[in-house]
């Protein structure tokens, strides 16, 4: 590596870790990265956490969002179960609460079709219950009628996103990250066949390690490299209500809706789903659309007074999976990037891995169907 102790993020002895993108991942990457003794500089194109990760419902969903036991599943869980001692450490060291509710989700049916597919997830998922009509009812009384029971998941929590960020922020400071905003990477640095840190604006970065973690951006990076990444923008779009009181008191999640009651008295109401680039526009009609099926599935939603709206890009990927490992022809460099819909759930579990990554050790789960090379036919590395 050039011996540029200006350029290096880090001029102590520690080894030196670059983190590009200052989303849910980066950050949960940095914090365990730092606590494993590396000098930490995470860089935003933008500030810290304003992108998907503040756009998101911020709901835990390890079983409500898996279809079949397997590899996703598992560190679904994983990081499912890292969660609440890590919001606890987080508060902790910086007094800031992330809102963790542990009422967990149910996954309502609200027709045949719907209810046989959810059945067939119990053979499989542990701490799943099906619920009759009349048991449903009993648990969440304003449901509407029309719902025929439902899968009620104990598991899946959820936090509050905009708070979480506020304690990430503080836990990096604290423990000494180097948070540059507003400095994009232009490009990845090559030295003798390594991934050798960034170019900024601001000059060359150095750095032993350098992770990429810039969900929707990631393929930008990745291209001069001779990687296509298959990473791209959905949009999401959600809306928040209050009702004089709360209508819920788990997460109702249903086909194509889900509300989930914050603690501060709102029903966050998402999402919607669209391939439209790098656009997160809100508009009227996804507004309206929400509203109704909101409506639909708790009618005295009809009274709630309107809050806001707001939408997100999550870096989607074509089989559903995120990039978490490394790539054998780019040394030095760290995926973790591509976590579409689950991004804030697996952000514990991915900071882990990145760190063992970093630290050559044995990775806590198989990461074969997270390997970045995957999609181009390249033999992916898992540790
Ligand atoms: C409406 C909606 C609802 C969601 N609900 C949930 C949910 O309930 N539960 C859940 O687990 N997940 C949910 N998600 C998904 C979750 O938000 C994402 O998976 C997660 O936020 C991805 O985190 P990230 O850090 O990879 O990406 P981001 O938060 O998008 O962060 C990437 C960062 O990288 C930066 N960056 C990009 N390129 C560069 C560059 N070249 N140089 C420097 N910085 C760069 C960007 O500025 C950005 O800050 C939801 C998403 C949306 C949109």
């Amino acid at each position: 590596m050039p011996n540029h102790d200006q350029d290096r993020s880090n001029v102590s002895d520690r080894p030196a870790a670059i983190v590009i993108g200052g989303g849910i991942i980066g950050c949960a990457a940095a914090l365990e990265l730092i606590k494993a003794g590396f000098a930490c500089t995470v860089l935003d194109q933008g500030a810290l956490m304003q992108e998907a990760s503040t756009a998101a419902a911020g709901m835990l969903g390890a079983q409500v969002e898996t279809h079949e036991p397997g590899p996703f599943y598992k560190l679904c869980r994983h990081s499912q179960e890292l969660y609440r001692p890590w919001t606890e450490e987080l508060e902790e060291l910086t007094g800031i609460t992330a809102e963790y509710v542990a009422e967990g989700i149910l996954r309502v049916a609200l027709d045949e079709e719907d209810e046989a597919q959810l059945r067939s997830r119990l053979s499989w998922m542990r701490g799943a219950q099906w619920l009759s009509a009349e048991q449903i009812r009993a648990a969440e009384p304003m449901l509407a009628p029309e719902v025929r029971g439902g899968l009620m998941l104990e598991r899946d929590h959820h936090i509050m996103p905009t708070a979480l960020a506020g304690a990430l922020r503080a836990a990096l400071v604290k423990l000494g990250c180097r948070i540059r905003e507003w400095t994009p990477a232009y490009r990845l640095l090559q030295h003798q066949g390594r991934i050798a840190g960034v170019q900024t604006a601001e000059g060359p970065l150095y750095a032993d390690v350098t992770v990429l973690a810039a969900g929707a951006w990631a393929p930008v990076l990745t291209e001069p490299l001779g990687l296509k990444l298959p990473v791209f923008p959905v949009k999401g779009q959600c809306i928040s209500l209050r009702p004089e009181a709360p209508l819920n008191r788990s997460t109702l999640f249903a086909k194509s809706c889900y509300i989930v009651p914050k603690r501060d008295g709102t029903a966050l109401i998402g999402a919607t789903q669209l391939e439209v680039g790098f656009d997160k526009r809100t508009d009227a009609e996804a507004v309206a659309k929400l509203y109704r099926k909101a409506c639909a599935l708790l009618p005295a939603m009809r009274d709630a007074a309107f809050v806001r709206t707001w939408a997100g890009l999550r870096p989607g990927s074509r089989d559903g999976l995120p990039f978490i490992g490394t790539w054998p022809e780019a040394p030095g460099l760290i995926f973790a990037a591509g976590h579409y819909r689950n991004g804030i759930l697996l952000a514990p579990g991915t900071g882990l891995l990145v760190k063992q990554l970093a630290l050559g050790e044995q990775p806590a789960l198989d990461l074969t169907a997270f390997a970045p090379g995957r999609a181009a036919g390249a033999a992916g590395v898992s540790g």
